[in-house]
């Protein structure tokens, strides 16, 4: 058996959109190369080169604001929405870093967009480097943004990490050891979690709130905020009017969805301004999770307690789609970012609600069935078309595959998770590679060709 053994706080990241490996990562490395320094003295200039595709869409992405926020000591997690909106509005102003025990200056614009084809081991590098008054290399450190916000850098080693008390692969696993065990799939994953990380239960509790806090905080930050996107697109957000609008109307169910969207399209413009966001599975899908949360917490006044059985239900399914397919545009399609944000979400309110790993289970595998198929399209390159509007209608997919998953006869339902997940990983492998976030099809050519 190849287990799985993601942990939750390497699947949930909280940082700044739009794209986890051309901003989360890069930030990561910014502020990991800030923290090597350590003490080193007679730093006078510091080089940042970025290559592959870091190099080809990073502009367009904020790459290169993201690494210097790193740098001036910002880990993603917890870097200032303000300063990243500041940097992108003067990218040419010297900003102070403080590395080591010398103080430089450095702007956004001095970052180089280095060589698109290299002999780097992996695509998305960036090589960092400080400086003496003599030009002189004092310490460099080269690194790979490898997908969902991870970082790796020449000479990395994985870091030690306990293994899981309960092994699954798949759902099929998972079911028989909930039934032999007698437990349902928030205990499972809370107690892999903890052998894993050697977190204690408090402390994984503590950082879900946290993680809760931060989907919460980019719907709000989301409704309250108007104006153009970043990029050429001429991108207007649609949010707060949206949930005004929506307030006002007399018919409840309208108001309901209407609502609902508002909420997955504040979080996924605020993906789109690169501001903070949780990857959720990933940034691009990043308003689905929060405007189901938002929805129960607000409207349904679920319990906290129940909100964080959900979040490890979602999770799980985020993790079995994870290691049986992939949560990656590049590789799958959107399938396996939206389509899985709607399983995992469609999960979380049935789990809240009923703590019924079965009936968890049928929502998730009805919410990603539906979406089987999705091609990954952004129009520009852009995470903005079809994005943005994709998670809102995300959302209320999740939310009626909730309601079939709990009000049809629990016998009835035929397709099991597994099969779904199956099926995306070999729709993925089928796809051609013009809709796996290469913006060379669909609407990313039909609107410009229009
Ligand atoms: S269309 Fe592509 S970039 Fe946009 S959310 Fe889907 S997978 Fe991500």
């Amino acid at each position: 058996m190849y287990p799985v053994t993601t942990s939750l706080f390497e699947f949930f990241k909280i940082g700044p959109g739009p794209s986890s490996s051309h901003t989360i990562g890069p930030m990561k490395a910014g502020y990991d190369f800030l923290c090597s320094a350590g003490e080193i003295t007679g730093a006078a200039r510091i080089d940042v080169h970025l290559y592959g595709s870091l190099s080809a869409t990073g502009k367009g992405h904020g790459t290169d604001r993201a690494v210097l926020a790193g740098l001036m000591g910002n880990p993603p997690e917890r870097c200032p929405e303000d300063l990243l909106d500041s940097l992108m509005q003067n990218e040419t102003i010297p900003q102070t870093v403080t590395i080591g025990n010398s103080t430089l200056q450095m702007a956004v614009s001095d970052v180089v967009f280095d060589k698109i084809q290299h002999e780097f081991p992996f695509s998305n590098t960036l090589v960092i480097r400080l400086l003496d008054v003599s030009g002189t290399i004092i310490l460099e450190k080269e690194y790979y943004s490898v997908g969902g916000g991870f970082i790796q850098w020449k000479g990395w080693k994985p870091p030690e990490r306990g293994e899981p008390v309960y092994e699954y692969e798949n759902v099929a696993h998972l079911s028989r050891l909930l039934d032999i065990h007698n437990l349902g799939i928030d205990e499972i994953i809370l107690e892999n979690e903890k052998a894993i990380t050697g977190k204690s239960e408090k402390e994984i509790m503590e950082q879900i709130d946290v993680l809760m806090k931060a989907m919460e905080t980019s719907v709000e930050r989301g409704l309250r905020t108007d104006g153009l996107l970043p990029g050429d697109l001429g991108m207007h957000r649609k949010a707060p009017t949206l949930y005004e609008n929506g307030r006002t109307l007399s018919n409840e169910p309208d108001r309901f969805i209407t609502q609902m969207s508002s909420y997955a399209l504040a979080s996924a413009e605020e993906n789109a301004a690169g501001h903070r966001i949780v990857t959720a599975p990933t940034c691009g899908a990043a308003g689905v999770m929060p405007a189901v949360y938002y929805t129960m917490k607000h409207h349904f006044k679920t319990p906290a307690a129940a909100l964080r059985k959900g979040f490890l239900a979602a999770a799980t399914v985020g993790f079995l789609c994870k290691h049986n397919a992939s949560i990656a545009g590049a590789e799958v399609g959107c399938q396996g970012e939206i389509g899985v944000a709607t399983s995992m979400a469609a999960a979380m309110l049935v789990y809240s609600k009923h703590t019924d790993s079965m009936l968890a289970a049928h929502a998730a595998a009805i919410g990603l069935e539906h979406q089987l198929g999705l091609t990954c399209d952004p129009v520009g390159g852009y995470v903005q078309i079809p994005c943005i509007e994709r998670n809102a209608i995300a959302a209320v997919k999740a939310y009626n595959s909730s309601l079939i998953a709990t009000l049809e006869v629990p016998s009835y339902h035929k397709v099991p998770l597994d099969a779904v997940i199956q099926a995306m990983a070999e729709n993925g492998r089928d796809m051609d590679s013009k809709y796996k976030e290469t913006s060379m099809g669909g609407l990313a050519v039909s609107m410009v060709n229009c």
